[in-house]
């Protein structure tokens, strides 16, 4: 069966460090890889992007890759979203014994303690960890997610093949420095962001001004 990973967050805007974590998965452990976009939180900033352009900048970063798609069941959803309800709900679908993964970065996975069930969660898939600048997983991880967590990691790929959930795998990409807030900021201030996003995302982003974007994008480029 074939490995699935699911890739959650709020991609506002996706961009590369994303992409490359994804695919960096995707090979390492010759798995397909969805993206998860978050829905809309109760109280959205109004500077931020709503779901249906995270969406649609998710879509346009998969299209032609192979191995990746886009899972939108959490914007179909008026309560928040909790990842444990999605992994509840997707075993429902696919059943006790396909092999899922939540793939994280290190950030991320550093303040699972703070997830809903967050002890619930290796019942129901995997974690693959994506190394991220700026977080060490070797020094800094509080003592109740290494005591939650210490039997779990194993350095063997196929492992996560074997098994349904429950286990946890470091992923050592080349680190990506992009951040989402970064982008953000760079692009309503003007500074160069363009080469931080896939071309199509870019287009995107100018045509329909999101984050204060100024440029028009070329006719035809969408
Ligand atoms: P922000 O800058 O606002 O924190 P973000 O860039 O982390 O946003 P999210 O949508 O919150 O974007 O991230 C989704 C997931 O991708 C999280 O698990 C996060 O840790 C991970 N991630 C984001 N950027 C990187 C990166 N450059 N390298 C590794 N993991 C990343």
């Amino acid at each position: 069966m074939t490995l699935r990973i699911l890739y959650g967050g709020t991609f506002d805007p996706i961009h590369n460090g994303h992409l490359a974590v994804a695919l960096h998965a995707r090979d390492a452990l010759r798995a397909e890889v969805s993206l998860l976009p978050a829905g809309d939180p109760p109280h959205k900033d109004a500077t931020l992007a709503d779901a249906g352009d995270r969406a649609r900048m998710c879509e346009l970063t998969v299209v032609g890759i192979d191995g990746m798609d886009v899972d939108e069941r959490e914007l179909r959803r008026d309560a928040p979203s909790w990842t444990i309800d999605t992994l509840r709900e997707l075993r429902a679908e696919i059943g006790d014994r396909a092999p899922l993964a939540l793939l994280v970065g290190a950030d991320s996975f550093l303040g699972l303690p703070t997830w809903k069930d967050w002890r619930e969660l290796p019942r129901f898939a995997h974690f693959v960890i994506a190394e991220r600048p700026g977080f060490d997983l070797d020094g800094a991880m509080p003592t109740e997610l290494a005591d939650a967590f210490a039997a779990r990691f194993t350095r063997s790929p196929s492992a996560l093949h074997a098994a349904p959930a429950g286990l946890a795998w470091r992923l050592r990409q080349p680190v990506s420095p992009e951040s989402a807030t970064e982008l953000r900021r760079r692009i309503a201030s003007g500074e160069p962001w363009h080469d931080w996003v896939p071309p199509a995302v870019a287009g995107f982003i100018d045509h329909r001004h999101l984050y204060g974007a100024t440029a028009a994008s070329p006719p035809g480029h969408l």
